[in-house]
């Protein structure tokens, strides 16, 4: 959650009155870096991946599974220890897990919203070579180990998104703590859910303070067989007079048929995998940031495993809007509720959305696919010009400027240090989008990097590496191929809210680019070279809306129909002519979309990769084909599923905490084995077989 600085921490009256200060000496420092770091060439091509955890309690023999709020106590334990630093000592495993690998540096912990949240990185960023491809799950793994062996017998690292009963009647916190505290105010969390670092509850309570009213998370239900109809959540209180804050459920905060939720945990309380890129140079940033920009509800969708909420099922999959709503500090004129009067903008977007600009240099970046609604501040943007920096950027920067600083610290603001970045930092990383661009740190040779943001973390590490894997080389096959993906950015928000949908994966349909290579391009690929050529294509016109159209995700992933007829037909596969003579639906010139994973086969064909690590990479792309065609399930689908099938659950969505219980249970049992010599063989957890499928059988490299 970028900076940890210590400080006195101004409530939302006072750091209101500093906002402008803030703003305009966080562009004092951008400038100072773009300036240093503009011409910046030849960084090497680094990446790095991020995983989030919630830590729970849970023994077989106890019918209660909680969040376990000791983050500070582990991650003090993680950072103290010197058995650890020495490799091996305090681990039993640890000496098999590193295998040959005891130089490299141990992964590194960090502290993450939540108070029952833990998030760990590698030692170091993976270079360009494919044997760090091979690399990660162990490494993963390894820290799934190290986390778990500085908790206590009864606490576990799991990677869900969220906890299903964060915020249910009852206990689900451990310690226990009464709800109704005063930075969150909240009917259903207490304010020790939050990290205790002033600058976390100083975020939640700004961010009440500044909107004006508790926030507001309501997430559609599931209507089973047995729901009542109109549903009304059994959990809110209507009668509470403890706060002002409590007049928003009497003023119409919790509608029927949806789960309330009121606080920043139900969102920031959330778990992500995230992957960041460094680029050779600010050019080359800007174009990953451009075309893994429509990619990012592609893979929300994709890795869908955020099926319940507050002890309910819910009738989406994906954790995004929930974020986006429990930060959201807009005011009512902001959000165009009332006429604009004190406030300078009405913002379309939470400041947690998808990403409202492109940025690229690219001659192929239409204006028509820009944001027609975007806001910026204009004096900002003014000062970034006379900086010296080119409109599209300071168009960037000038929006993500429109926010007020959240948190600010009294003594931050006596002096402006431009060897620093804090006050840049301060609005940079509380604008969370689903791409994040990251100029380097003024203080170290770091480059010019991306960050990808909207998958969620799945169950497994085999899961988690192949996701990560699989956008690194997406990323790659972009850079080769010199890829098109563009489509307006009101799309890519279209697609965004289609992602939510139950089973979306499978069952809707999203806006994507009909083909993503220069015609000359698109032939060779079909006439059966695999290497197409490098060049970009003559600056497309037509109507913008000709060069997209709705795909499913299968289509996307894995090609449109008559691409992968084509494919068959150039391997000479049986009955592929005969299909092919039926087909009047000649697309190939204008709707030709050959699948990611076939685009990035083509990358790999190209490196000449050895066959083993071509093997491994085959098993990621393999799982990811499959979630994507609906041969296997998601996480999401799997935990209905698993409730769906439960003894205990009576079709009316509620998930309790026995249902719970066994759910938690199932998905410690799934990670431990997964650390284990044997794996997952032998494991009896039901519809595994449907999230992992064969892969199931594979042994621990
Ligand atoms: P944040 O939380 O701000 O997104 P983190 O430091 O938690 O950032 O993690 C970012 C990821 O980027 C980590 O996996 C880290 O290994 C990786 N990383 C660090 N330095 C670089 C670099 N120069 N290029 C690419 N990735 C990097
Ligand atoms: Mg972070
Ligand atoms: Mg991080
Ligand atoms: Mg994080
Ligand atoms: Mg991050
Ligand atoms: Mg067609």
């Amino acid at each position: 959650m970028g900076l940890l600085a210590l400080g006195t921490a101004l409530e939302w009256d006072e750091a209101k009155l500093k906002a402008q200060q803030v703003r305009e000496w966080g562009i004092k420092q951008l400038l100072e870096i773009w300036n240093k770091a503009k011409y910046k060439e030849r960084d090497a091509l680094l990446w790095g991946d991020e995983v989030e955890y919630l830590v729970v309690t849970y023994s077989k023999d106890d019918p209660h599974v909680r969040l376990s709020l000791r983050q500070a106590e582990i991650l003090e334990a993680l950072a103290d220890d010197s058995a650890l630093a020495a490799k091996g000592g305090c681990v039993p495993d640890l000496q098999v897990l590193t295998d040959g690998k005891a130089n490299e540096p141990l992964p590194v912990f960090h502290p993450e919203f939540g108070r029952f949240m833990l998030e760990a990185t590698p030692g170091k960023p993976w270079g360009i070579g494919f044997k760090d491809l091979l690399d990660v799950e162990y490494n993963m793994r390894l820290r799934r180990v190290i986390a778990k062996d500085h908790m206590r017998a009864d606490e576990w690292p799991i990677t869900l998104t969220t906890f299903p009963r964060l915020g249910s009647p009852g206990e689900f916190t451990e310690p226990h703590y009464p709800v109704s505290g005063p930075r969150l105010r909240s009917q259903f969390v207490p304010d020790e859910i939050a990290n205790p670092h002033i600058r976390f509850p100083t975020l939640a309570a700004n961010i009440r303070s500044r909107r004006g009213r508790k926030v507001q998370v309501n997430v559609p239900v599931f209507r089973d067989e047995k729901t009542a109809w109109p549903w009304k959540d059994p959990t809110v209180n209507y009668d509470l007079h403890n706060w002002p804050e409590d007049d928003d459920v009497r003023n119409g905060a919790a509608p029927d048929n949806f789960i309330h939720m009121d606080a920043m945990a139900f969102g920031m309380g959330s778990c992500c995998l995230q992957i960041t890129f460094q680029a050779k140079n600010i050019t080359e940033g800007r174009q990953m940031y451009d075309q893994l920009s429509p990619l990012g509800p592609i893979l929300l969708a994709l890795t869908a495993a955020t099926p319940v909420y507050k002890g309910f099922l819910a009738d989406t999959d994906v954790r995004w809007n929930q974020i986006s709503n429990a930060v959201d500090d807009r005011t009512a004129e902001e959000m165009g509720e009332k006429p604009l009067k004190n406030d300078r903008w009405r913002i379309p977007k939470s400041r947690y959305a998808s990403n409202s600009t492109y940025i690229s240099t690219d001659p192929r970046l239409r204006p028509e696919y820009m944001d027609p609604d975007l806001v910026i501040d204009e004096d900002i943007k003014a000062k970034l010009l006379e900086g010296g920096m080119d409109d599209r950027l300071a168009t960037h920067f000038g929006h993500l400027f429109i926010r007020d600083p959240i948190v600010v610290f009294a003594e931050d603001l006596e002096e402006l240090d431009l060897a620093k970045a804090d006050h840049f930092e301060n609005l940079q990383s509380t604008n969370w989008q689903h791409m994040r661009f990251k100029p380097p740190p003024p203080d170290n040779n770091i480059g010019w990097r991306v960050e990808f943001r909207s998958m969620e973390i799945q169950v497994t590490d085999f899961e988690n590496a192949a996701f990560a894997v699989f956008l690194v080389l997406v990323t790659r096959a972009v850079l080769s191929f010199d890829l098109n993906f563009y489509i307006p950015i009101a799309r890519v928000d279209d697609n965004m809210q289609t992602a939510h949908a139950r089973d979306a994966v499978l069952d809707r349909r999203f806006y994507f680019r009909r083909n993503p290579f220069p015609q000359r391009v698109a032939r060779s690929m079909t006439s059966g070279t695999n290497t197409p050529a490098v060049s970009r294509p003559p600056t497309p016109t037509g109507p913008v809306e000709d060069e997209y159209r709705l795909m499913t995700i299968d289509e996307i992933m894995n090609g449109t129909s008559s691409c992968r007829r084509r494919r068959r037909q150039r391997n000479g596969e049986a009955g592929a002519e005969a299909e092919a003579e039926d087909d009047d639906d000649d697309d190939f010139e204008g709707d030709y979309f050959p699948g990611l994973i076939p685009l990035v086969e083509s990358y790999l064909d190209s490196m000449n990769v050895d066959v083993a690590t071509r093997c491994e990479l085959a098993t990621y792309l393999d799982l990811i084909r499959k979630r994507a065609s609906g041969e296997l399930w998601t996480a999401a689908k799997w935990i209905r599923e698993f409730v769906a099938q439960h003894p205990a659950y009576g079709h009316d969505s509620a998930v309790s905490e026995e249902i719970t219980k066994d759910l938690i249970g199932a998905v410690v049992e799934i990670g431990q084995k997964e650390c284990s010599a044997e794996g997952w063989k032998g494991l009896d957890v039901p519809g595994l077989d449907r999230m992992l499928g064969k892969f199931r059988a594979r042994c621990r490299k």
